[in-house]
């Protein structure tokens, strides 16, 4: 990698963490209007981890059980949100890459797993395996018991956008390490968090981030909540895998 001057503007900013998650700090913190300030692209999860969250063009949407795929009124609040003001350094078409695959391309262009990445794809999408996580009530479960209600639904081919985050293995617990990502259709009909997909044929754009800014929750059950989870790696694998 070429070195060249260390860019301090940029930066990912995220909006609690996982371990926030995993200690069942699931009422919303952060309102919409606040975090589609930060970026113009970004993901995250409705209030009491109702649905699922898109954000392309600092505009969000969101994915609920039983309700239609909707704009998200900015005012509502979400508990757990990442947004990144997205500018590509590169691009590329691909055809026929799997979820895998097309994380190992980024990163063979990359040239390293030890920066955090946000990905931007848009095109035709196959095997499209999404879920909508459902909303948590009190007494409230764990992450883990919670999503064993999630919603699975499929579209065999679709077109839309891709969009999501990459971070290094050590940040597993303050964020989901590896990649996350979630789908919005070129309609904005239907989406979801992308449990599976296979890029049919599309662009993939990329930026890599050396910044990365974490704003907690300024609430009681977030003070009070303990943190220190010891099967944090397998309940975040289990739960955003
Ligand atoms: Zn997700």
């Amino acid at each position: 990698m070429a070195q060249k001057e260390q860019s301090c503007q940029k930066q990912i900013t995220q909006f609690s963490t996982m371990n926030a998650l995993l200690g069942r700090v699931y009422e919303g913190g952060f309102p919409v209007h606040l975090i589609e300030a930060e970026g113009t692209i970004g993901l995250g999860c409705g209030d009491c981890m109702d649905g699922e969250m898109i954000m392309d063009d600092s505009t969000s949407y969101i994915g609920r059980i039983g309700s239609p795929f909707s704009r998200m009124d900015t005012n509502e609040r979400v508990p757990f949100a990442q947004v990144a003001p997205f500018a590509a350094d590169d691009s590329f078409t691909a055809a026929k890459l799997d979820k895998q695959a097309l994380m190992e391309e980024v990163l063979r262009r990359v040239g390293s797993e030890n920066y955090f990445i946000a990905l931007r794809v848009t095109g035709t999408f196959t095997d499209m395996k999404l879920r909508l996580a459902p909303k948590a009530d009190k007494p409230y479960p764990s992450l883990v018991e919670l999503f064993a209600g999630q919603k699975e639904f499929s579209e065999p081919s679709i077109r839309g956008t891709v969009i999501g985050f990459w971070a290094p293995e050590a940040y597993q617990g303050i964020t989901v390490a590896g990649l996350h990502i979630h789908f919005m259709d070129e309609a904005k009909q239907t989406g979801g968090h992308v449990l599976d997909c296979t890029l049919a044929e599309g662009t993939v754009e990329y930026e890599v981030y050396q910044g990365f800014g974490i704003r907690l929750p300024e609430r009681q059950d977030f003070a009070q909540a303990d943190l220190n989870h010891e099967d944090g790696d397998s309940a975040i694998r289990h739960a955003e895998g």
